[in-house]
């Protein structure tokens, strides 16, 4: 370790002074240092003189074309044609022109649904769930399932976007989305821990169950996988084999975990809400999936665009691949029904449940351009179209938009 003088000594050979003075004093008086960069130049700078002088000095020798340097050859002014959703070179900093009008469209909608879970009245809830009455242990082992579950879904979702999968999408209004979605992401955690506080709940059990319960547990490690196989920080897309890996966890985050995993909890807490039970956690749930309809929608029209551009990725295996991980969702999220409706509750029973996922896996498998597995699967849940038609997703919000912009107010007619 340096003692203060050698410190001071030593810190005067390294000042920066961009002229050739500079260097030979340093010849003179030190041995040679390594390679100084300039960042390094504006620190060192930083501990001699006033503030203001540092500051001073430090941009007189900031060298700017070190980092125009790093722009070099993807910094020319872009047009639309150079625009692309993997492994693109142009300059991802110019949200414009606009390439994909569909993902700037979702920004605005996205943002003009914005929602806090402090504006919703838990109190009606917390009666409800003290009391000794007015709950049976089927409802309320759902309650506690549905929120052990979401509480971190939406963790690993926004983990899986922020940490894996941003950097490889190569198109800013499609990242420009993506920050969207992570903010939404958080407010979902938010609201789940909002409900929990309110209720009183023990938030260690909670926060545990996708670790601790197998139902739950199951489908957050099936999903965790696809991140980890991106998670080795030297992953770059550009080859086949790992633009697949991208394309997987698109399938396995959008169409499966946000796709499939969130519907036997929504359709259970939804329609509490219907029997007027658990109304405030009901309504936070249906903003929750009023945002989560999109983030599928949007990852739907991202998997067809880098299918569109990459048709080579979309082989036979793949196709087979993607069709077998929403087979293999569907599958854990019936386990899920059976395991938190061992009987019937709330006018549905795992079976009903096995029905609609049927139903929703069939979309999900048409929405990525495959076939249809369960040719007569239909909804059981015909109320739940008011609130998620699935055949309207788009519709659906796309009429309503100008409602939201007017104070984000949830109105499902
Ligand atoms: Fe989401």
């Amino acid at each position: 370790m340096l003692n203060w003088d050698e410190f001071e000594s030593k810190e005067k050979t390294t000042l920066v002074k961009p002229s050739s003075e500079a260097s030979q004093e340093k010849e003179i008086i030190s041995p040679p240092e390594p390679e100084t960069t300039a960042l390094q130049v504006t620190l060192n700078s930083n501990k001699i003189g006033s503030r203001l002088d540092k500051a001073k000095e430090a941009i007189k020798t900031f060298d700017a074309q070190i980092g125009e340097e790093a722009l070099a050859g993807s910094a020319s002014r872009i047009n639309v044609d150079q625009k692309a959703m993997i492994n693109c070179r142009a300059d991802v900093n110019q949200l414009v022109p606009f390439k994909y009008e569909w993902a700037w469209q979702k920004y605005l909608d996205g943002s003009a649904n914005h929602w806090m879970p402090q504006e919703v009245n838990m109190t009606a809830d917390i009666a409800l769930w003290k009391s000794e009455e007015g709950l049976s242990d089927d409802e309320r082992k759902i309650i506690m399932r549905s929120l052990g579950f979401f509480s971190t879904a939406d963790s690993l979702v926004a983990n899986n976007l922020v940490l894996s999968v941003y950097k490889h999408l190569t198109n800013p209004e499609c990242r420009q989305y993506l920050l969207r979605q992570s903010l939404e992401e958080a407010i979902h955690t938010h609201a789940y821990q909002y409900v929990i506080q309110s209720l009183g709940m023990d938030e260690a059990e909670l926060f545990n169950m996708y670790r601790e319960v197998p139902s739950v547990a199951r489908k957050a490690s099936w999903a965790l996988a696809y991140t980890q196989e991106l998670d080795n920080p030297n992953f770059k897309t550009g080859t086949v084999e790992e633009d697949k890996k991208l394309l997987r966890n698109l399938i396995a985050f959008y169409c499966v975990l946000e796709g499939i995993f969130f519907y036997c909890g929504f359709t259970q807490i939804l329609s509490m809400g219907r029997r007027n039970k658990m109304t405030g956690t009901s309504e936070q749930f249906q903003y929750i999936l009023r945002d989560e309809s999109m983030h599928l929608n949007f990852g739907i029209d991202v998997i067809n665009q880098i299918k569109l551009e990459n048709p080579h990725l979309w082989d036979e295996e793949m196709q087979e691949q993607a069709a077998s991980m929403i087979l293999q969702g569907m599958q854990l999220e019936i386990e899920y029904a059976r395991d938190t409706m061992p009987r019937g509750v709330l006018g549905m029973n795992a079976n009903m449940m096995e029905e609609y996922l049927n139903y929703i896996g069939n979309r999900r498998l048409i929405q990525i351009g495959l076939a249809e597995e369960f040719p007569n699967a239909e909804n059981p849940f015909p109320w739940m179209s008011e609130i998620m038609d699935l055949r309207k997703e788009k519709n659906f919000f796309e009429t309503r938009v100008t409602e939201y912009q007017t104070g984000g107010a949830l109105s499902w007619d």
